[in-house]
């Protein structure tokens, strides 16, 4: 790394230091040029990427937002809310896998009826017809003939 003092291009870390929980590395380096020293700090970059909608525009990711559309297609099912949750952090987990800085809604849907389809036939069936919005009932019978 470059001193900021200076900008010598090749700085020595004179020492390395994990934070308790292990999530941050702290080095304290050393300019061989003007012997200042300075610390930088190296964490995982976990950002969710920003769902953008078909009409181009950008939102945050919301989780009790994706939480709550899947347990109103689960309404009444027998279908627990841990395994709700065990549902939305494989997709946060795979969200967070692919590094990407945004991602279509349009796949965050997918996503989600893949995991409906997994927990419960009815229910996937109830978000598919909404989140499709009825795009025509030859895709509503073709999702039923997919079951
Ligand atoms: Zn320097």
């Amino acid at each position: 790394m470059r001193c900021p003092f200076c900008t010598h291009e090749d700085t020595q870390v004179a020492e390395t230091r994990e934070s308790d929980e292990g999530d941050v590395v702290r080095r304290r380096r050393r300019c061989p040029a003007c012997d200042k020293r300075f610390t930088t700090y190296e964490r995982a970059e976990l950002a969710m990427p920003a769902i953008v909608k078909k009409d181009g525009s950008r939102s945050e990711f919301d989780r009790n937002k994706i939480r709550a559309s899947m347990s109103l297609a689960l309404r009444k099912r027998p279908v627990s809310m841990d395994q709700v949750d065990a549902a939305l952090a494989r997709i946060e987990e795979k969200l967070l896998a692919s590094g990407a800085n945004e991602i279509a809604s349009a796949k965050i849907g997918e996503m989600v009826m893949r995991e409906l389809k997994k927990l419960d036939k009815v229910a996937y069936v109830r978000f598919a017809s909404v989140y499709r919005s009825f795009e025509g009932v030859d895709e509503f019978s073709r999702l039923i003939k997919d079951i």
